[in-house]
């Protein structure tokens, strides 16, 4: 059987060797190639005899995602890819230069099942998700395109990595593994809609990482016409968790909060917010909305969001308006999609 090799664990792959009469320092050698030298194919593990890498070849195959099409902003320097994966599905990558370094946020499912009004990435609807080799790849491909190490993750493209928790859970040990690219726990940042039992169960795993949660909206009268999710877990049940995830882990939450113009901005909303966060360890994170072209809503005016920013505060709540990057390629929070849509195949004419 043919063994997705960018998906399992250094203890894994050395079962998997030994098994195979292989020695075990070999499988030391070929973890390092795939994930700190970030080898695309066994040719280049120029340490392994030649009939060894051939019948890995045939074993293990690697299956990495390759740049489909590549658009860098005018204004930002970010890039965005389409990555094609092995089986001609596609998902998008974004690659954001910070002054800490450069951070990616990886797409964790081709498509999106949770059907947010104001994204992009649900509109073409739900295919699969992604396995763990799948999102380490976008991180593997564009380090390597882009020439420098990346240091930050964001699950923040597209699908919901609560929805696809244990291949997300593995991408994290992998990403994290000292052999392997190695990057911080406290350098990754996921991002879920509320899927409250998952929060529940990524509690239990104690992980220092960065929670998001995408509320947007301080009601379930609000927050139901805009995200589906809220009818199986309503606001307060949402928000009781994130109290619990706090308290357990010590780590702050941030909360996104996407300004939709008279919709979900009004001084009401940011009062009941206030009213609901007051005390808790977290931060807002306050995103004026990114026209997509499916959909009616507009980004609330920079007074309203100002005025937004001085209730929160009265609540001691702290909130700072999300940077806007990569807005003339359609990179923003909520842009990315599942396929070379008209206007990108035209692009690539
Ligand atoms: N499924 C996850 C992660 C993906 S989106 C989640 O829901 O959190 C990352 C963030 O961008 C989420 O907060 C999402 O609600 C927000 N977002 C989606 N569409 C947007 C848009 N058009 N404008 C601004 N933010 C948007």
């Amino acid at each position: 059987m043919n063994r997705d090799i960018l998906s399992m664990t250094f203890d894994e792959l050395s079962a998997e060797f030994v098994n195979l009469g292989y020695p075990k320092f070999r499988a030391k050698q070929v973890y390092e190639w795939l994930h700190k030298h970030l080898a695309g194919e066994y040719d280049e593990m120029s340490n392994l005899p030649k009939n060894l890498r051939e019948e890995l070849k045939v074993r293990f195959p690697i299956y990495n995602c390759t740049v489909e099409k590549k658009q860098v902003s005018k204004i930002d320097h970010t890039v965005k890819y389409l990555f094609k994966l092995h089986d001609g599905d596609y998902v998008e990558s974004v690659v954001m230069k910070y002054k800490y370094g450069y951070t990616i946020c990886v797409s964790s499912q081709v498509g999106c099942k949770m059907g947010c009004a104001f994204c992009a990435s649900t509109i073409g609807g739900f295919k699969r998700s992604l396995n763990p080799g799948e999102i380490l790849s976008q991180l593997y491909t564009a380090q390597k395109d882009i020439g420098e190490r990346i240091s930050h993750i964001v699950l923040m493209g597209m699908g919901e990595p609560l929805d696809n928790f244990d291949n997300v859970m593995r991408f994290l040990d992998l990403v994290t593994n000292e052999l392997g690219v190695n990057i911080s726990m406290r350098n990754i940042s996921l991002s879920t809609c509320g899927v409250v039992p998952k929060i529940e169960e990524l509690i239990d795993k104690k992980l220092q990482l960065t929670l998001s949660v995408s509320l947007h909206a301080p009601n379930d009268e609000i927050r139901n016409t805009i995200m589906p999710i809220n009818k199986k877990y309503p606001v307060d049940q949402l928000i009781n968790i994130c109290k619990t995830y706090t308290n357990k882990t010590s780590r702050r939450i941030s909360f996104e909060y996407s300004m939709l113009s008279g919709f979900n901005d009004t001084d009401e909303c940011a009062k009941l917010l206030g009213s609901k966060l007051k005390g808790m360890l977290c931060h807002v994170n306050l995103i004026p909305v990114n026209e997509v072209d499916e959909s009616p809503y507009k980004p609330s005016t920079p007074e309203r969001i100002e005025r937004f920013i001085q209730i929160l505060s009265g609540y001691g709540i702290n909130s700072t308006v999300r940077r806007k990057l990569g807005s003339d390629i359609d990179a923003s929070c909520g842009q990315l999609r599942q396929k070379k849509n008209k206007k990108q195949k035209e692009d690539t004419l």
